[in-house]
């Protein structure tokens, strides 16, 4: 079977949902191809507020917590306030929207993407269907069908294991929630530095989780899942049942996609996770408008497949946020060399920096110059022979290649 669509999106995730209800919206003929169109996410959600406030979708949220702490149970992070986002009812919104703009659902496996000699593209199923459009959104997740991939001992990963439970008490005052309690599990804990994620949401229920933010290679999440025991053991926090359970495998660098192709990569599987936190559904949320509109005016009056697709990974890559992931890269290889008391060091003088700029770093994208800020506050509150370590790593090849990359991308999207 063979329909014409200005843009067929793969996968159904946030970044999907979120890509076409944003094409249908500005008037594109979109369909949207995933195994179960509208089958329920799993993941938990969350985000600072203000990311889904400037959005006007902070009624998403059901929960939020305004004393945010982090490294030891103690510190704040001053006027920051995170929330938990409600997943079938952000899922339902999308959905909804896509509806009211008439995408047309397809449920099915992309296969294999065909380009057109006039530079539209066929994507071919599974169970051998052939869907012809302008433009091919690969929004397919973290196993980036259409997008390039690569050696899989170069990606570093982050891991966690999370349960949503009932528990005989807590430990957290009201609107307080643990972004990252970088204590130690136990007094000779060897193991690579984890830690405590916590929403408390009421009185007699949580939810917690052990991370490590990044490793290569990856952890275990089993080992993460004993952690996890023993941390709420050592904390006295009893759990009565567990409701839910949560593994959690992010790749934090995956290759970004050549921006010269025509198939364009969104959310995870374009590389928009935040190499920092490995978190995407902000961004992808934020993204989508201007990658629509991008797509709408690319296409307008005639213009060809091409011209939509360049105007597309120019709107999702600036060089703003080229720069940005380039910092945050640097960050994450930096701290992949650290030993677990020196990750727990490193952090500890991270977030005595001023919150609005942990903030900034931790954002999707953000001024280079606010970026370097924040990664020179924090080696300055370093003791010295781990400042020095740092520094060094800052004039290593990794140093140079950051250099070259700020500098090339200096002038926006190549
Ligand atoms: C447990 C967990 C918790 C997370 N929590 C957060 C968080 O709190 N905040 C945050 O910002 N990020 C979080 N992340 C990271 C990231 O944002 C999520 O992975 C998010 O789901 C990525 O959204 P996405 O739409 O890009 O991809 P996905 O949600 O992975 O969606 C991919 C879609 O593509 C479909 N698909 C795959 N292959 C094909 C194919 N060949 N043909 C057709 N369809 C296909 C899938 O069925 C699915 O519908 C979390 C990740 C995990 C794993």
């Amino acid at each position: 079977m063979k329909r014409a669509y200005d843009v067929v999106v793969i996968g159904s995730g946030p970044a999907g949902l979120a890509a076409a209800s944003a094409c249908a919206s500005e008037g594109l003929r979109c369909a949207c191809l995933a195994p179960a169109p509208a089958g329920g996410w799993q993941q938990t959600y969350a985000c600072w507020v203000d990311e889904l406030a400037d959005l006007g979708l902070d009624d998403l949220f059901s929960h939020r917590w305004h004393d945010v702490r982090v490294v030891d149970g103690q510190r704040r992070l001053a006027g920051q306030s995170y929330g938990l986002i409600d997943v079938p009812r952000f899922q339902q919104r999308l959905l909804s929207a896509c509806r009211a703009h008439n995408v047309d659902f397809m449920p099915g496996c992309a296969l294999r993407i065909r380009l057109r000699p006039g530079g539209s593209c066929d994507v071919l199923t599974a169970d051998g269907r052939e869907i012809h459009a302008a433009v091919c959104i690969d929004a397919s997740g973290r196993g980036a069908f259409a997008m390039p991939r690569q050696a899989a001992g170069s990606i570093a990963w982050q891991t966690a294991w999370g349960i949503r439970a009932e528990v005989a008490g807590h430990p957290w005052p009201d609107g307080c929630m643990e972004l990252m309690d970088f204590r130690p599990v136990c007094a000779d804990d060897q193991g690579p530095a984890s830690f405590l994620y916590a929403l408390p949401l009421s009185k007699s229920e949580v939810f917690v989780e052990e991370t490590v933010l990044a490793a290569r290679p990856r952890v275990p999440v089993e080992s993460l899942q004993l952690r996890l025991r023993q941390r709420l053991e050592g904390m006295g926090l009893r759990v009565l049942k567990v409701v839910k359970t949560e593994r959690c495998e992010i790749p934090l660098n995956q290759a970004l996609p050549r921006r010269a192709q025509r198939v364009l990569g969104f959310g995870a599987a374009g590389g928009m996770v935040q190499p920092a936190t490995g978190y995407s559904v902000a961004r992808s949320l934020a993204a989508a408008r201007p990658l629509a509109l991008a797509i709408a005016q690319g296409l307008e009056r005639g213009g060809s497949p091409g011209r939509a697709s360049r105007a597309a990974w120019h709107s999702l890559w600036p060089g703003q946020a080229l720069r940005a992931r380039s910092v945050h890269l640097f960050g994450l290889e930096m701290l992949l060399r650290r030993s677990a008391a020196d990750t727990r060091a490193f952090f500890n003088g991270f977030f005595a920096l001023p919150a609005e700029l942990v903030r900034d770093f931790l954002a999707p994208t953000a001024p280079t110059t606010r970026l370097i800020h924040a990664m020179l506050g924090a080696g300055l509150h370093l003791k010295p022979s781990l400042g020095g370590s740092i520094a060094a790593f800052g004039i290593s090849r990794a140093g140079r290649s950051l250099m070259r990359n700020l500098v090339s991308n200096a002038g926006g999207t190549p």
